[in-house]
Parts: C-alpha cells; structure tokens; sequence
C-alpha cells in the first residue's frame, strides 16, 4: 500500500494559516528575546539603581538611595576582611561623591569610615535638619538629604551617616522627568520595536503562506481553462491530499471521464451510421433479387410450373427480409424518439413464459442449443404481470438470439430461463453458458448502438440496438432490467416487473 507522506505540501490551507500565524508571533517572541538579551548585554546599567546619578529628588533617586544604603549595610555587616571592607566602601563613596553626597560610618561611638571628618559631616548634618543620631531617618528637604541608619553585626554597632547638601527637591514633575522620561523613550523605542518586528514577520509569514496557496491555486486554473479550451489530454500536475490537491484530482478526473464519455458517443455515432448504411445496402439484396425473379417471370424464363412457384417463393422471401429491415429500421427510429407505446394487459408469467420458450425451443434446437425453462414455485405459477405480450416476445426473442449468437465455441450451448416471485415484484432471469462480457462493458450493453466487440460492424451480426430496445421496452413496462456475467463463462440477464396484486374481497 502507497502511504501518502505527510510533507508540508498536504498541509490544509486551515492549518497552513494557523501555522503562519503562529510562526509570526513565535519569530516575534523570539526576536523580542533576542534583543532584549542585546540590550542586557551592551546596556548594562540601563536600569540599574545601585548607584545614585542624579541630584534631584524623585522615586526612582530614593530607590537608588535605599540600594545604596542598603549596599553599605550589607557591607559592614558581612565576613569581608576589613581591608576588603575598606576598598568596598571606598567605591561606593566614589559613587556618591560624584552627586556632592558624603559618608560617615561610626562604629560603636567610634570614627570607622569617611573621608571627612566627623565634625564637619554632623555639621553639615544639622544645617540640613534636626535629628537624633539614634533614630534611623531619611530626609530628603529643601536644605539637602539626610540619611541615618544603624547595622549591626554580632556585638559592634554601626551608625551611618550620608549627607548633601547639593540636594535639592525642585519641582517634582520637572525633576522626575529625567529618569521618567529616559524610561518612558527607551520603553516606547522598544514597544515600537516590538510592533515593528510583530508586523514584519506576520508579513513575512503570511506572504509565504499566500505563496504556498497561490502557486497551486494558479496550477489549478490555468489547467482548468486549458481543459475547458478543449485539451481533455492535459492532466493538472499537482499532487496533495490538501483542499487544492483534492480539486486537482476532481478535475483530472472529470477531464478523463469526459474525454470517455465524448470516444463512447464518437464510437455510438459511428456504430450508427454503419448501420443504417447497412441497412441501405442489405436493402439493395433483396430488392435486386425481387427484381431479377420478375423479369424472370414477365420474360417467361420460369417456364413451369415449378420454376414459377419456385421465383414467387424467392420474391416473397426477399419481400419478408425487407419487411424486417424496414421494421429494424421503425424501431430505430422509436428508440431515438423513445415513443414505444404499449397495449398492456393482464398475464399470468409462468403461462405466458412456458408458452413462449416451448415455441422457441425448436428454432434453438436447429442451431444445436438448448432452453429450458425451469419449474417455477407453486405460487409462483400464479403471478400475474401487465404486459404487452408481443412486445414483450421481442425482449426474450432479443435476449435468447444474443445467448445463440454470442455462445462460446468450447461448449454446447444452453439458456436456463427462471421466473421468481417476491412481495410485489417478480423476477426473470436468462443465464447462458456463452462468452460473458468484460467489467468494462457490461455498465454500457443496453446503450442504443453499443456493441462490446467494436470490430463487428456488419448488420447481419447485430446492431447494438437489441438490449436498447429490451431496456426500453421493459421499462415502459414500469421494470428493470439489468446484466451480472463472468467473463468466458456466462451471462445472466435479469428482467424485474411489477406484480398485479388483486384484493382479496373477504365477503365472496
Ligand atoms: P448486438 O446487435 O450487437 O447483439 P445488443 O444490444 O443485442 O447488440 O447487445 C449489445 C452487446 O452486448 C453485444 O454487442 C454483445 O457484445 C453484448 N452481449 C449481449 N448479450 C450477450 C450475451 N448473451 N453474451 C455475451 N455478450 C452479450
């Protein structure tokens, strides 16, 4: 078995744009990650906060403040050797001296850490606000900004001290703008970004995936119209199981089955006209015989009596075989015109079927083959159909003639006729041991010029007229009529009519 594989060209064009869509948000999730770690890596101090830069007073400035603190903090509180200490705390006063800040570190009542000395630093401190160095505070006014705050670490206790008077409070809104502002661009550049990068890449992806549709959808139509321009040869080269691969194999197909169906017409067509050219010329036979047997007659050369009833004979066989062409030729024309009328009445089947094969018996007979009609079931015996018996002959005459023409050479020939009844239909079934008819013809036998074998043409071996005239006979009748064979072995046809059900009067 061919396993269909499952490669992106059989994706649904549902799933194609899904795929797109969530390929383009997924690239512009990564992409977004990309340049953040971009950012990280070149812009390192973008939000950092460890260090205090700016003199004004504003959130983010406190924030800073308190990292700062906080850092120091954790700095005379840690297992650092006091060198190490020294050269940390070094730094930090680095960052701060830069704003105009100073620090002071007092270690139980003891001078520990500044740069300053500490008379001046309290100095400083009192010019800024009153405070009591024992409290923590956090002062940010008019004058400056003042920070205390206490450590401790196992039993020595620190005070520290950061003071400036560079510090001032401003406006608010002004003052905050610097920071805020830097936030507030860099945000709005990445933002924008974002959205850059979210539309280029559902663009990108969406132009791929229209691409990925377009190109079959213009295999399609151009295949289409070369179609429709008459090329039934040309096939659509696309193979997927998608929406698009599924209408390229439904063209493909409708342009095979109609460049059939259109060779199956040409061939009817032709069958037909061979075969009224046929019958024009098979016409010509009899006519040239009735002709020459007169003369014979007006000249006198059939001069006895024997002779004489000997031409008349002839004349009056070749009239009968016109008489058979011309009706071939009637019931041509009916089938075309399809206006067969009936003259239906009542029958029992099994009669009229019993009847009809005893007749037909010896004229097989005389060509080696044999009918039976099998015994059908008592109730069987009963039905009654409404037929037009004549024309109803016509149908198993034709049926029977094919069984006879179309016997196999490898064995004696035999038609077995079965009649069946079920609730409100019964059935006929005409199975031979004769030549059978392929798979392929069978759907077409009861065409009007159809004949399995193309390579027979002359009228006097069938015209493919004899099932069309079947079919429509019984089908006028209100039945089917059908065919099951097997190659080489037999053909059954099978004739189902309607039963004539009387109403049982219950008070006879
Ligand atoms: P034809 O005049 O060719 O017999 P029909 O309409 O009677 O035309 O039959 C159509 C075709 O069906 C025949 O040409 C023949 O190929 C096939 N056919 C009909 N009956 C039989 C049969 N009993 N066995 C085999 N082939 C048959």
């Amino acid at each position: 078995m061919k396993v269909k594989k499952h490669n992106s060209k059989n994706l649904k064009i549902k799933t194609r744009v899904a795929v797109a869509a969530i390929s383009g948000i997924a690239a512009a999730i990564i992409m977004t990650g990309v340049l953040a770690l971009l950012l990280d890596i070149f812009l390192p101090n973008f939000y950092n906060f460890s260090s205090v830069n700016t003199k004004n007073y504003s959130l983010l400035n406190q924030v800073q403040w308190s990292q700062t603190v906080s850092a120091i903090t954790m700095e005379l509180t840690s297992n650092d050797t006091a060198d190490v200490k020294e050269e940390k705390l070094s730094e930090i006063y680095d960052d701060i001296e830069t704003v105009g800040a100073d620090i002071f570190i007092q270690k139980d009542n003891g001078e520990y850490f500044s740069r300053k000395p500490k008379k001046e630093i309290l100095q400083k401190a009192q010019s800024i606000t009153t405070f009591d160095q024992d409290e923590n505070l956090n002062y940010f006014g008019d004058n400056g900004l003042l920070i205390i705050t206490h450590a401790k670490n196992d039993n020595t206790s620190y005070t520290i001290f950061i003071t400036s008077t560079d510090y001032t409070v401003g406006n608010l809104a002004s003052n905050n703008s610097n920071s805020s502002r830097l936030i507030s661009t860099r945000t709005s550049i990445i933002l924008l970004v974002i959205i850059l990068i979210l539309i280029l890449s559902i663009i990108i992806m969406s132009l791929i995936t229209a691409q990925t549709i377009t190109k079959p959808m213009k295999k399609l139509t151009d295949g289409i119209e070369e179609i429709s321009s008459g090329n039934l040869d040309y096939r659509i080269d696309y193979d997927s199981t998608n929406e698009i691969g599924i209408t390229v194999k439904a063209v493909n197909e409708m342009a095979a089955r109609l460049k059939e169906s259109i060779k199956q017409r040409e061939e009817m067509e032709e069958s037909r006209k061979q075969m009224t050219a046929g019958i024009a010329h098979d016409l010509r036979t009899p006519l040239t015989s009735i002709k020459g047997y007169v003369e014979g007659l007006r000249d006198g050369i059939a001069n006895t009596p024997e002779k004489q009833k000997e031409y008349i004979q002839t004349i009056y066989n070749s009239a009968n075989d016109i008489e058979r062409l011309l009706n071939e030729l009637q019931t041509i024309s009916l089938l075309e015109r399809r206006s067969i009328e009936l003259n239906k009445q009542e029958i029992n089947l099994h009669e009229f079927l019993s009847d009809y094969v005893s007749e037909a018996k010896y004229t097989a007979k005389k060509n080696n083959y044999t009918i039976e009609y099998k015994e059908p079931k008592e109730e069987d015996k009963h039905i009654i159909v409404n037929l037009d018996a004549p024309r109803f002959s016509r149908v198993l005459m034709n049926i029977i003639s094919n069984s006879i023409k179309y016997a196999s050479k490898a064995r004696d020939g035999k038609l077995t006729i079965t009649l069946t009844g079920y609730d409100k239909s019964v059935i006929i079934a005409l199975e031979d041991n004769g030549i059978g008819i392929s798979d392929k013809n069978i759907s077409h036998i009861f065409e009007t010029f159809y004949r399995a074998d193309q390579a027979r043409t002359r009228v006097s071996d069938g015209s493919g007229i004899g099932l069309a005239v079947c079919k429509e006979i019984v089908e006028q009748h209100g039945g089917h009529i059908w065919a099951t064979s097997n190659e080489g072995k037999n053909t059954t046809i099978l004739i189902s009519l309607n039963k004539v059900i009387k109403e049982v009067n219950n008070d006879d």
